[in-house]
């Protein structure tokens, strides 16, 4: 099969032919047909995340077709459409999977990082991680909820019933959540870059209320905010930005230095948290709620061959809405 491979962090990604994977005891094997580039991908390919796999196969917004089934599977047939997110694997005996943290597992395992994941032609994950994906969204529409989606439903939920909401950094996650937040009554305050006004007026288009550049103040107090910008000076920027007992959640797995702050602006039972991972929980209820809304994705397209270019422009900040790769 085709596959675009990391081999060393800080090296473009190459395209090899490889055999392709079979699946053992407890997986599914899946024909990719839409895989999402997301920021982890960025953050890998940066040499930015700890111990990776390598060679690993990036991709952790895997939308294809059961073709092969293993031994033990239950409840999957050939043919079927799934996504396959970025958690793959839980011990199920440590504290954190005891208590249904399974995201904080002491042992996990994921997708395109410690095992190898959607750019490629095909990919096995343990079948009890997979999720089926709702009717309605075309394979490459559906690919960005599988992360983008997930951890920004996360991050929705503990940032609480915020009445008004702050989203820093209009990427793929937060032009997600903001058509989830904006159904579900709350008042969308979106940040971009400054001066980036075609982003600021796509999140107009999906509901925000309000949009500026993340030097800007919101003309109100903020409930909460949701940072997911890979940029520890906006943690302070929130921090200012949310009223008394508001909450700061940084939605990355990778953020520059936070600079110091004065307490005061932490004082009045502010909080700021990090989110991590996802649990299946979190699947299933985004999986729920996403034909509600419904949440439409927008999608920038790149070819399997073209995953280096996909990343260079999340990198320069080219991409609308969400990059896939479609095989
Ligand atoms: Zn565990
Ligand atoms: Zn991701």
């Amino acid at each position: 099969m085709k596959a675009m491979v990391l081999v060393k962090p800080q090296t473009p990604l190459q395209l090899v032919d490889i055999d392709a994977p079979q699946p053992n005891t407890g997986e599914i094997r899946v024909r990719v047909s839409a895989c999402g580039v997301c920021r982890t991908d960025l953050h890998l390919v940066d040499g930015e995340l700890s111990h990776p796999k390598l060679p690993v196969i990036p991709g952790h917004e895997i939308v294809g077709t059961v073709d092969q089934i293993g031994e033990g599977v239950q409840g999957f047939t050939i043919g079927q459409r799934v996504g396959i997110p970025w958690l793959g694997w839980t011990c199920g005996q440590c504290s954190y999977c005891k208590s249904g943290r399974e995201n904080l597992c002491d042992n996990a395992k994921f997708h395109g990082y410690t095992l190898d994941g959607g750019y490629a032609e095909y990919a096995v994950a343990d079948h009890r991680y997979c999720f089926t994906i709702p009717e309605g969204y075309p394979d490459t529409q559906a690919a960005p909820l599988l992360c983008a989606g997930l951890i920004g439903y996360r991050a929705l939920r503990m940032a609480g019933e915020a009445r008004r909401l702050g989203l820093y950094g209009f990427g793929a996650s937060a032009h997600i959540v903001a058509q989830i937040a904006a159904y579900k009554g709350q008042e969308v305050y979106a940040f971009v870059k400054p001066g980036d006004v075609a982003g600021a007026e796509f999140a107009r288009q999906l509901g925000a209320a309000w949009a500026g550049g993340s030097d800007e103040m919101p003309p109100v107090k903020l409930d909460a905010a949701i940072i997911f910008a890979p940029v520890g000076s906006l943690v302070p920027t929130a921090l200012r930005a949310v009223d008394k007992g508001g909450v700061v959640v940084c939605a990355g797995i990778h953020m520059s230095d936070i600079p110091s702050f004065p307490y005061s602006i932490l004082w009045e039972e502010r909080v700021v948290r990090s989110v991590a991972n996802l649990t299946r929980a979190d699947g299933e209820g985004l999986m729920d709620i996403a034909p509600q809304v419904p949440v439409r994705t927008h999608v920038q397209i790149y070819k399997l061959e073209q995953a280096n270019q996909a990343l260079t422009d999340l990198r320069d900040s080219r991409v609308t809405g969400a990059a896939v790769l479609v095989l």
